[in-house]
């Protein structure tokens, strides 16, 4: 089945105000090349100005609490990030996973109040080096999959990245036949979970992704995108990454 490509930008907790410069360069790239999907996740405080600035980008939110409101200090959830035009939210990233205590099943509530409120989820799974040293990256990832996805998901508003936790920021990329192979597993996974949906699912890989390495691992059978965090930081490393992806289109 085709699929669009989705090549998504998470900022992280990098960006001021004066950082949305570099989305200019992000949009014009989107829109010379319509056949990819293109979305930056900048700082929460970012998306509201973010979306005034370039109302033809989509932009998305880092996080969402499961709740719609309540007394929960510090934390947002979907429909506020959706009232200030956010797109997409990425959930169970491993930096939260791992700094916040989240569980799958805190994930998956996440990911059935994105899709509440109209958001897109992007559901983050990974191993990390000492699993996959194990040899239990493709159970890890495929439990993580099967305890993170809502069973009524489909696939106009879920998507899924890998993202081996090891492979974060550090300039290491797995093998592409570990690519492939992780991939077709989450694909499986998917069929078990959510059926006829599953085809239609983009599985993204993230993880060191860049503008060298982008054209092969987009290539991989099952790999629908990227989920890229240093180098979606400007427009110069990104935009490379978009053209790969257009150009697999
Ligand atoms: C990420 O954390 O989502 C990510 C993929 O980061 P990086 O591209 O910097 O490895």
């Amino acid at each position: 089945m085709a699929r669009r490509k989705l090549i998504a930008g998470n900022w992280k907790m990098n960006g001021h105000l004066d950082h949305l410069r570099e989305l200019h360069g992000i949009e014009k790239a989107a829109k010379t090349h319509p056949q990819v999907d293109v979305a930056i996740c900048p700082p929460a405080t970012l998306i509201a100005p973010a979306v005034a600035r370039v109302p033809g980008l989509a932009i998305g939110a880092q996080d969402c609490h499961a709740a719609d409101k309540g007394a929960h200090t510090g934390c947002l959830s979907a429909p506020m990030l959706k009232e200030v035009g956010a797109h997409h939210v990425i959930v169970g990233h491993s930096e939260r996973r791992a700094d916040q205590g989240e569980t799958d099943s805190d994930v998956k509530a996440k990911a059935e109040a994105a899709h509440r409120h109209g958001l897109t989820a992007i559901v983050c799974v990974g191993e990390t080096e000492e699993e996959r040293d194990a040899g239990q990256a493709e159970a890890v990832v495929t439990g993580q999959v099967s305890a993170s996805l809502p069973s009524d998901a489909t696939a106009d508003w879920l998507v899924v990245a890998y993202e081996p936790v090891w492979a974060i920021g550090t300039g290491r990329v797995p093998t592409l036949d570990d690519v492939a192979t992780m991939h077709a597993a989450i694909r499986a996974t998917l069929s078990d979970i959510i059926g006829d949906e599953a085809p239609g699912v983009r599985i993204l890989y993230g993880g060191s992704m860049n503008g060298d390495n982008a054209a092969e691992l987009l290539a991989v059978d099952n790999v629908d995108g990227g989920l890229v965090g240093g180098a979606s930081l400007s427009a110069d490393k990104f935009v490379p990454i978009i053209e790969a992806g257009a150009a697999l289109a």
